[in-house]
């Protein structure tokens, strides 16, 4: 049989440990070539040398993800079309708003029989309403895009603590199979579920718990409070899937995907870590700043997803049904200052 081609579009935080996953089963499985090719939107080092020649020459990924070998047999590439052009499986894995500009970037460069997955946590905004960025994938390019969402804090899986993670696919359970095959890990355990929809939306989603839950940690207002954010998130994230696609399933909530990723974000992730220093100054300085210095280039996808769903709720007209969603987006644009994150509940939300 022929040998599956594996390239990685991305290499930040996440990017980097899923190349490292990947390329340590490709090393092991028979139907896949050992090599993994990874995509770096390159950049200068402070040492004035260029990043993906840095990775190739100590197989770190020193800004994103330093201290951790990849394994030998991932390759950086900063050649986006090149990089692309012989994988027949395609990971992609960049901050969301970045990927509609390599979509226009790749349009006709793929292999005809190329298959797709998304890492990606985020949504865009068309007029038509909310385009998920595995369609944005499948429409532009025209391959089929499975989705892996789950609790998976980049930096525990590069260091081999256990985790799990859920595959959405639409039809195909023969490729659902082969992604988990090419994900799983002794450390790194991967379900397959028919669900595209929402595995992707709890993905995108639960980062803006986490602001909400970042905001309770910078107001000092403890545990209990931190868990009503996240159980009125976690019920505000499905309503929202199922108004958008009636087709998502309530066991996917059960999943890697849904709770564990809403918990482990609000606990750990990075979106509560910059809206917690949010909070602590009263809301007086904004995310770009706090993004800038506090994740040295790793980029924050809560506070563009808030403005998002928001644009979509006041389309809608469903602002008043997501009170915790719609507050997260006005504390960020600092419309309420951050303590208005527990006056949801007077809203009296109307869905069940
Ligand atoms: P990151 O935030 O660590 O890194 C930012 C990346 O963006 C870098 O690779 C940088 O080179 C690149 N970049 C900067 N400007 C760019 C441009 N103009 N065009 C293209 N690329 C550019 O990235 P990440 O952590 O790998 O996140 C990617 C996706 O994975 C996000 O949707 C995130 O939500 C998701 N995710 C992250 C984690 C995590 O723990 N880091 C876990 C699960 C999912
Ligand atoms: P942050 O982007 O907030 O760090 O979340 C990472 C994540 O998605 C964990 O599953």
């Amino acid at each position: 049989t022929v040998k599956s081609r594996v390239t990685v579009v991305g290499s930040g935080n996440w990017g980097s440990v899923a190349a490292k996953l990947i390329a340590s089963n490709t090393l092991k499985l028979n139907s896949f070539h050992d090599e993994v090719i990874m995509w770096v939107f390159e950049e200068m080092l402070p040492t004035g040398e260029k990043l993906s020649q840095v990775i190739n020459r100590t197989n770190e990924n020193v800004k994103y993800l330093p201290g951790i070998k990849l394994g030998k047999n991932v390759v950086a590439n900063p050649d986006l079309e090149n990089a692309v052009k012989d994988a027949n499986l395609l990971v992609f894995v960049t901050p969301h708003q970045f990927m509609e500009g390599i979509c226009k970037r790749l349009v006709g460069k793929l292999r005809a029989d190329a298959e797709a997955i998304s890492l990606i946590k985020g949504m865009e905004v068309k007029r038509e309403g909310p385009c998920m960025i595995s369609s944005l994938i499948s429409e532009q390019l025209g391959i089929n895009c499975c989705v892996l969402m789950g609790a998976n804090i980049a930096n525990e899986i590069a260091v081999g603590k256990f985790s799990e993670a859920t595959v959405g696919y639409r039809k195909s359970k023969e490729i659902a199979d082969k992604w988990v095959q090419l994900f799983n890990t002794s450390y790194f355990a991967v379900t397959p579920v028919q669900d595209v929809e929402g595995v992707e939306l709890c993905g995108t989603l639960k980062n803006v718990v986490a602001l909400a839950a970042g905001f309770v940690d910078g107001l000092e207002m403890g545990n209990n409070t931190k868990a009503a954010i996240m159980r009125v998130g976690l019920r505000e994230m499905k309503a929202l899937s199922k108004l958008l696609f009636p087709s998502v399933k309530d066991s996917t909530f059960f999943e890697s995907c849904g709770i564990a990723d809403v918990i482990t974000t609000c606990l750990g992730g990075r979106n509560r870590k910059c809206a917690e220093a949010f909070a602590r100054n009263g809301g007086k300085r904004s995310f770009d700043e706090l993004e800038a210095e506090m994740l040295q280039g790793q980029k924050l996808q809560g506070v563009s997803t808030a403005k998002e769903v928001y644009e979509v709720l006041r389309h809608r007209g469903w602002l008043e049904l997501f009170p915790l969603f719609s507050t997260v987006h006005e504390i960020c644009t600092h419309r309420l200052p951050p303590t208005a994150i527990v006056e949801y509940s007077e809203h009296n939300p109307k869905y069940s």
